[in-house]
This record gives C-alpha cells, sequence and structure tokens, in this order.
C-alpha cells in the first residue's frame, strides 16, 4: 500500500512565464517556510502589471478536485502570515481552475514585494489549510525608474577590428568603487550588459547565469537582469567590476556593424542600496566608471571562439583597491536599445557536465578527444605550464577518415578557443562569450601529456525543467528520442536556434513550428517560447509582415507563409500545453494584423501562392544534394502556402472563441471557406482523389487541416499509404513542413504500423539511419551523411517533425485534450503498434505528473497509468470487453472514480478521476 499523505502546492506562472515555485504541503497541517523549486528561488524584477498566478494540487488519493480557491497577496511576509492580502484577497472564488489565474488585486509599482498564498476547497467542499507563501517582486515599471547612464566606449579600441569578415573585438572590463554608509538591508542590482556580460561584486560573481542577458530584437528592446544582491555587500568599500562581451550586439559578422541595431559593447545598471534605518541610495552606471578594453579577452565572438591571454589578467581589478589609473573613463554612449525590459526567462546556465570518453594523438601534438555526445556549450580545460605558451581548442561535430576533424560543415565559423598561459602553476580556463555545437575536441600546443581529465565538457542551455520521460521496449526508438533530447536542449540559447555550431545560431521560425509542441513533452519550455513570441511580435514589420527569422540578425520578411506561421502555432502550443491564455491575449492583435497582411497583399481567388522554401529538406533524388531539382518529390509552393493559411484560419478562429471576439470568428470563417473552395477547385483531382502531384505532404496537409472533402478523405489518405509504401518503399519523403504532420495523420487513420515503420526504420532516409550512422543528435538533412557540407549540420531539430508529439501523444497516450488547456482533462488513448512491447512515460505537467506505463504479455495487457490532482481523464483501455478486465486487482464496476462509457473499436473507453490506476485487459 502507497504512504497516504496528501499535499498540496503552489507554483506561480509570471508574466507568460512559468516559474515554479512549489511549496509541498500537507494538506492539513501547513507550515511555512522558504520555498524552491527546481533549484530556482523566486522570481524578482517582473514587469508586467499583471502577473499570472497558478499552483498545483497534490495527492495520492483518486478523485481529488478543486472546488474553490482564495488567493491573499500581501507587500510583507508578516502581513501574509497575519493572512491580511493588503495587495489583493480574492475572496472564496468558486473555481477548478488552478493555472492561469491573472493577479487582480491594487496596481502594483516598481520595485513591490509581493508575497502570495492560496487555500481551496475540495470536492467535499472541505476547505483546507494555507498553502507556504510564495514570492515575487516587480522590477522598474517606468523609464523614468532609471536613473543610470548607458557608458562604453562606442569605437573600435587596440586590436579590435570590426571590418574583417571575423570581427574581433576585446572583452570590456569596467569597475567602480562604492562606500556605503551604513550596514545593507537589502539591495537590487538592474543590469544589462550588451552584448553579454558578468557581473562581479567584491571578486565575486553575482549568479550563476552565462550568456546573459537573453536575445532580443535589439531594434526595439533589450533585456535587464534583476539580482538581490544583500549578500555581496557590506558597510564601507565595496567594488562593483563588469565584463563585457559582444554576444549578437557586437555583430559576429561586420554586414550588420552600421545597421543603427547594433554597436560595441556597452553596459547599463542600477544598484539600488536599501541600509537598515530605511533609507536608500542608488549607484548607477555613468562617466565616473573605469574601462578597458585591454584585458585578458582579447577577442570574443559566438562563431569563431574566444581568445583568452592569461598574461594580461589583472589581479584584484574587481576588487577594493585596484590602481586603476592605467584604465580610461567610461563614455556615455547612445543607449543600446529604445527599451529596457525585465529579462523574462530564466537564465541560461551551464545545465550539465560531460565528460570526455576517449581522447587519442592523432599527429604529433595534435590530440583529439570524444566527448562521447555530439552537445553544446564549451570545454573547460585544465593545464600547467610556462608563462606564454598558447594552447588551442577547436569543436567538431565529426571526424574526418584520418581523425581530423571534419569542420566543412562550420563553414565561415572559426570554432577555435584559444588560451595563454599564465605559468607559475596549475591553470584553469572555460570561455564566457562564445559558444560551440560539437562532439570532439582538437587540443594542440599542450604542454605535456594531456589526459581524460585535461578537459571537462560543460553543457549550456536556458535553464528550464526536463518534464519528460519516455521510454519502450524498442532500442531504435529510444536512441531516436535521446538524440531529440540532446537536439533540442542544445538548441535552445534564449531562443529556439536552427542549429549550435556552423555561422548560423538563428532563430529561424520554420524550423520550431510544431515541432515545439514535442518539444514541450521533454521539457518545461513554456517561458521560453513566450518569451520569443514576444520578440516575434517586436520584429513585426509596421505593415504587418513577420520575418523568417527573429531576432532579426539580418534581413528576412520574404512573406512566405510557412515560416511566419510558428507565430501562430507556437502561441497555440503554450495555451494547450500549458494553459496560458496570456499568450494568446498579448499576441491576438499581431497575430490578426499578419493574417490580415497576408490576405490583402497575397491572395487571389482564395490561393496564396507566395512560398519560398518549399518542403524545406525533404530527402533529395541524390545523396549528394541538399535540395531536390526532381519536380516529381516537390510540393507545389501554392499547395503549401495555401493549406498553412487555411490552418492558421482555423487557429484564429479558436484564438477569436477564446477571446470572444465573435465578428472576427466569422471573418475568419468565411475567409476560410473561400479559401477550401478555391483550394479544392484548384487541387483536388476529383477522378483519383488527390492534391497537386500527390507528394505526401500535399495530401498530409489537406487531410490535416481539414480541407478535404468528407467523400474524399480515405482515397486522399491511401495516396499517402501509396506514396509511403510503394514509391519510397516504406519511408518517409517529406521535408520539414509535411514531416510535421505525418506520424499523427498516419495514426489517426488507422496506420500506426505505417507510422512505427518510420519511427524504427534504420535505412535511409529515416531518423534511425542517423543513428545508424553514429549521429548522437537529429540531422539537418536525411541525407547528413553523405550531403554538400554547405548546408549540412549535424544538429538541428527541424527534421523531428512530429515525431516527439507521437511517442508521447500516441505512443505513451498522454495527449491534452483539444477542448482543455493544459491538461484539465486529459486524453489517454495508447497506440498499440504490432512490435512494440512496452511503453513507459511520464510528462510533468504544469497540473502534475502524468504517468504511463504499459505491456503487452502473451495473454493480457497491462496498464499503468497516473492522473494529476484536480484533473480528468478519457481513458482509453485497449481491450475486447470491459467484463474482461481488472483494474487494481478489482472488477471494474467495483473502481472507484472510474465509469465505463463505450465501447469504440479496440477500446473500452472510460471517464476517470485523478489518480492511480492499474489496467489488466484482454
Ligand atoms: C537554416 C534552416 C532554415 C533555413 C531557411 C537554413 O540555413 O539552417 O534551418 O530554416 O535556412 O532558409
Amino acid at each position: 500500500m502507497r504512504k497516504k499523505r496528501h499535499f498540496l502546492s503552489v507554483l506561480l506562472f509570471v508574466l507568460t512565464g512559468l516559474f515554479l515555485f512549489s511549496c509541498q504541503n500537507c494538506w492539513n497541517r501547513v507550515t511555512t517556510s522558504s520555498f524552491k523549486v527546481n533549484g530556482r528561488v523566486a522570481p524578482k524584477g517582473i514587469d508586467t502589471p499583471q502577473p499570472i498566478l497558478s499552483w498545483r494540487v497534490e495527492s495520492n488519493k483518486r478523485g481529488i478536485a478543486q472546488t474553490a480557491y482564495r488567493i491573499l497577496v500581501a507587500s510583507s511576509r508578516d502581513l501574509l502570515e497575519d493572512d491580511r492580502g493588503d495587495l489583493w484577497d480574492s475572496g472564496m472564488v468558486l473555481s477548478s481552475e488552478t493555472v492561469g489565474i491573472p493577479y487582480d488585486g491594487k496596481t502594483l509599482v516598481s520595485r513591490q514585494s509581493c508575497w502570495w498564498k492560496v487555500k481551496i476547497w475540495d470536492q467535499d467542499g472541505k476547505e483546507l489549510s494555507w498553502s507556504k507563501p510564495a514570492f515575487w517582486s516587480m522590477g522598474l515599471l517606468n523609464p523614468g525608474d532609471w536613473s543610470a547612464q548607458w557608458i562604453g566606449l562606442d569605437r573600435p579600441v587596440g586590436t579590435d577590428n570590426v571590418t574583417d569578415q571575423h570581427t574581433r573585438v576585446s572583452a570590456r572590463m569596467l569597475r567602480k568603487e562604492i562606500v556605503l554608509s551604513q550596514k545593507v538591508k537589502n539591495a537590487t542590482l538592474y543590469v544589462c550588459g550588451l552584448g553579454l556580460f558578468e557581473y562581479y561584486i567584491n571578486g565575486k560573481k553575482v549568479g550563476k547565469e552565462v550568456l546573459s542577458p537573453a536575445l532580443s530584437e535589439f531594434g526595439k528592446r533589450a533585456y535587464y537582469v534583476t539580482h538581490d544582491v544583500t549578500e555581496y555587500l557590506s558597510k564601507g568599500d565595496n567594488t562593483l567590476g563588469v565584463i563585457l562581451g559582444n554576444g549578437r550586439y557586437c555583430p559576429v559578422r561586420p554586414e550588420n556593424m552600421e545597421s543603427g541595431r547594433f554597436g560595441f559593447p556597452k553596459l547599463i545598471q542600477q544598484l539600488e542600496v536599501e541600509y537598515v534605518d530605511g533609507s536608500v541610495q542608488t549607484f548607477i552606471s555613468d562617466e565616473s566608471w573605469k574601462i578597458t578594453a585591454d584585458g585578458p579577452i582579447v577577442s570574443n565572438n559566438e562563431f569563431d571562439g574566444e581568445e583568452y591571454d592569461a598574461t594580461k589578467e589583472m589581479d584584484g581589478w574587481n576588487e577594493n583597491g585596484f590602481d586603476d589609473s592605467s584604465w580610461l573613463s567610461a563614455e556615455r554612449v547612445q543607449a543600446g536599445a529604445a527599451k529596457l525590459s525585465a529579462q523574462p526567462t530564466p537564465p541560461i546556465r551551464v545545465m550539465e557536465t560531460v565528460c570526455p570518453v576517449s581522447v587519442r594523438e592523432v599527429s604529433p601534438g595534435v590530440h583529439i578527444y570524444d566527448m562521447g555526445q555530439n552537445m553544446v556549450g564549451w570545454v573547460r580545460l585544465k593545464v600547467k605550464g610556462q608563462r606564454g605558451e598558447r594552447i588551442k581548442l577547436r569543436f567538431a561535430e565529426t571526424l574526418q577518415s584520418d581523425s581530423s576533424l571534419y569542420l566543412a560543415n562550420m563553414r565561415s565559423a572559426l570554432v577555435t578557443d584559444t588560451y595563454t598561459l599564465r605559468g607559475g602553476g596549475p591553470e584553469s580556463y572555460e570561455p564566457r562569450f562564445t559558444y560551440h555545437g560539437f562532439r570532439y575536441v582538437e587540443l594542440t600546443g599542450y604542454p605535456g601529456k594531456p589526459d581524460l581529465s585535461t578537459i571537462e565538457g560543460k553543457v549550456v542551455y536556458d535553464e528550464m525543467p526536463t518534464t519528460g520521460t519516455f521510454e519502450t521496449s524498442n532500442p531504435v526508438l529510444n536512441t531516436v528520442y535521446r538524440n531529440a533530447y540532446w537536439g533540442i536542449k542544445g538548441n535552445y540559447r534564449s531562443i529556439p536556434t536552427d542549429c549550435p555550431q556552423r555561422d548560423e545560431r538563428m532563430g529561424w521560425l520554420g524550423d520550431r513550428a510544431v515541432g515545439s509542441i514535442g518539444e514541450s513533452f521533454v521539457f518545461g519550455n513554456g517561458v521560453l517560447y513566450a518569451k520569443w513570441l514576444g520578440d516575434i511580435r517586436d520584429a513585426q514589420s509596421e505593415e504587418g509582415s513577420v520575418p523568417d527569422l527573429v531576432p532579426t540578425q539580418y534581413w528576412n520578411y520574404t512573406d512566405n507563409v510557412t515560416w511566419p506561421a510558428a507565430y501562430l502555432v507556437v502561441g497555440d502550443m503554450i495555451y494547450r500545453q500549458f494553459g496560458d491564455m496570456t499568450v494568446i491575449r498579448n499576441h491576438y492583435d499581431s497575430y490578426r494584423k499578419w493574417i490580415l497582411y497576408m490576405r490583402d497583399r497575397y491572395m487571389k481567388d482564395g490561393i496564396i501562392a507566395r512560398d519560398i522554401y518549399g518542403d524545406w529538406c525533404m530527402p533529395p533524388e541524390r545523396q549528394d544534394l541538399i535540395h531536390s531539382g526532381d519536380p516529381a518529390r516537390k510540393t507545389d509552393g501554392a499547395i503549401l502556402s495555401t493549406t498553412y493559411y487555411y490552418h492558421l484560419l482555423s487557429l484564429m478562429q479558436k484564438f477569436a472563441g477564446l477571446l470572444d471576439k465573435q465578428e472576427d470568428s466569422v471573418q475568419y470563417r468565411l475567409l476560410a471557406d473561400t479559401v477550401y473552395q478555391a483550394y479544392n477547385a484548384a487541387y483536388l483531382n476529383p477522378d483519383q482523389p488527390g492534391y497537386g502531384n500527390n507528394t505526401a505532404t500535399a495530401n498530409l496537409l489537406s487531410l490535416a487541416f481539414g480541407l478535404v472533402p468528407e467523400e474524399h478523405r480515405d482515397a486522399v489518405f491511401e495516396r499517402i499509404v501509396d506514396k509511403t509504401m510503394n514509391d519510397f518503399g516504406g519511408h518517409i519523403s517529406t521535408g520539414l513542413v509535411g514531416a510535421q504532420w505525418m506520424m499523427r495523420t498516419l495514426t489517426a487513420n488507422g496506420r500506426e504500423d505505417i507510422a512505427y515503420r518510420l519511427a524504427t526504420n534504420t535505412d535511409y532516409p529515416s531518423w534511425g539511419y542517423m543513428a545508424e550512422k553514429g549521429a548522437t543528435t537529429i540531422w539537418e538533412l536525411w541525407n547528413g551523411d553523405t550531403a554538400d557540407p554547405a548546408m549540412n549540420s549535424g544538429n538541428h531539430v527541424m527534421l523531428l517533425g512530429d515525431l516527439v508529439i507521437w511517442f508521447y501523444e500516441d505512443l505513451a497516450g498522454i495527449k491534452n485534450d483539444p477542448e482543455s488547456a493544459g491538461f484539465k482533462h486529459i486524453i489517454m488513448k495508447p497506440c498499440l503498434p504490432e512490435g512494440l512491447n512496452r511503453v513507459k512515460a511520464s510528462y510533468n505537467s504544469v497540473r502534475g505528473p502524468i504517468e504511463s506505463e504499459w505491456e503487452k504479455q502473451e495473454d493480457r495487457f497491462i496498464w499503468n497509468i497516473t492522473i494529476p490532482a484536480n484533473t480528468t481523464a478519457t481513458v482509453y483501455v485497449p481491450s475486447i470487453g470491459v467484463d474482461r478486465m481488472l483494474e487494481s486487482g478489482k472488477r471494474i464496476a467495483k473502481s472507484e472514480h472510474l465509469t465505463f462509457v463505450r465501447m469504440e473499436g479496440r477500446y473500452a473507453v472510460f471517464e476517470a478521476g485523478s489518480g492511480h490506476y492499474e489496467f489488466v485487459s484482454q
């Protein structure tokens, strides 16, 4: 028997962010203590006026439901403990909702501290104890709150070169000594250093973030970061120190330098100190700071690497008493961005450390390390040697046949970190302002004989919880899942990127549309994607055009449909997977603007013919090609654009419905009807039902988006089967657009056997083929082992399509009911392809963990599931009849909180309350 303990926990959404702060409280005995979940403390410096609150009900009992709640928000912890919500007392609200409750109290002001807690009433109307308190604080809400100035040196200095293709700019170091007249009660730092910064107080680095701040659309805004630095300061002398790197602000390539949206590294910081007597002193960045461009980071460039000369280190530069007389006075410079906003995401951090699995000297003095995994980040180097000796590290995803690095697919990225020794004892180095995508590391110039302890890999991505686990009886599926897992996290860099290694690493919209749904099972990525949607809105043109890549490091407003579509698809993902309505509310007007812009500019008689990328990266006819030149393989651009536009109109209708915009909704429906008619008139062949030249993609999109007239659906589906099984010998034939609908469409139409075959293939083209050829991530091209290196990354996640969604929703059977948001009602319906005997998966949803573990045994099917408290599920148990089933060892009729509804094909369908269930069926 499981031990009966019941919990209520609190988690807090802020802005559109899912910041987890949970306190696990016993329902009957609530105690107050500090709260923390996933290692993160409370969010500081929120700048949305109406933060969103959420909590989670946890219990191991069945049939648990919330019927009402009451929220208290107080300006101090003491007031909250006295149950006095001076900022907001929601009163008892009859609602089962736990996710996305907008704060509705007194207007929140800059710097406001907010303590909050919630209590709920359960299914029997029983009032439960208060949760433990949670906290957030407001940031600087008005431009007038900033008295600090942007400082730096708006020009090349020393060896800087911003005209060469490989820009070389040294890191700027800034310092300022301050005197605190009293003991500190509270100190808050607001800081933004562009492109990247590290902040020190009295020699100690503030925070654990790296590559900070988050990328933004620099033409519109930059993100500042807030830290509670009370512990770093003391009465008397203190020293503030900052190192500024280039990131993407001081461009990696020279083209952008003059665009007015980029520039030389710069800093703005405001340190607000409250003393014990309640008085406040503010220390700002201004011309009294000192600056040097002559520190040890001689050059830093995200594509080319970092050059660090330890002989130029200046001991004590960020501590009291350092002689900075040779440093320059900081100059007041142009603002880094028109607007400063609070960074809405947790920072990027070193999330894991990986040790190399082997090292080989491949030629005299050249050592090649194998990290055993294509990873993203950098290495930490340990060395002992003579002052001035120079070590070089280069990075690659694969090796050539002579065991040297294969660098052709890095294109112009030099991917080289250089370290010059200081000498005189053991030293260690890891870069600050660059990152690489690599499995292999070449080490040259090393004094002595390096071994496996010489380097260790630092895996770097945005701090977020891993929310999914997935394992099956099929090793190919397990390997592909593992490759997807590494690829996805390696492509988070405060935006979702296309790739992490070559001279690109951009937020290409098309790569991360439907894929983001699959990713959301694996990682708690709602906050990251919500932030990216903000960046996309920033990048939208006055007229309404949405670019293909964001942030717009270069111009890309091509007005195709399939890439910008991600703007809406991802918004829908956040709503459906995380239950966050704010994204829909916040972006609706921009969505509408784009949809109407595209209609007005490009729609002719119900068809949008404009397309740029086609079904990007389909398997080409020759293995050395990047793109196919075969018309029979290519999907007509007008089919891609028009079907996608139709799909987006359905999303707009959904959004308008959610926001109660009836007129808009009717408008989208009418427009969709026009598109439907025009599309079928133009592209359906009614004699042999199918669309255009019958690529799998053309028919998949038509079917998945509901564009196929009822009477032709079966025939059109058969076309997909025929194309896949006969023309492509049981292999995928699509690029990234078609792949987003392939697995689910096959399964929904009863051919999970084909879906399973595609997922487990190990010959070309397939995900398994990549693994078979040694990939430990997912390739950009199906033929990534043979194609031209000009566009051939080993770590792109776009070709995953809807595979990861299929793993969770279909194989494990964990799916949000499309009628609900954020898994309030769950559809649990596993599909059981022939040949797959076991699946074990879990998904830690916003409402709690959902689990599914099934196994086929000779004469029976065993399925254990967990449905989180305060949610319900429709459960489809594979079975030939309900009378042959047991649940937790009992006849179904005796099972609590489980109601048999009907038999549907091979499934017995139940409605279930929350809790854990163990089914055995035949
Ligand atoms: C990127 C892709 C992207 C494409 C669009 C490529 O270079 O790596 O992932 O979607 O360009 O043109």
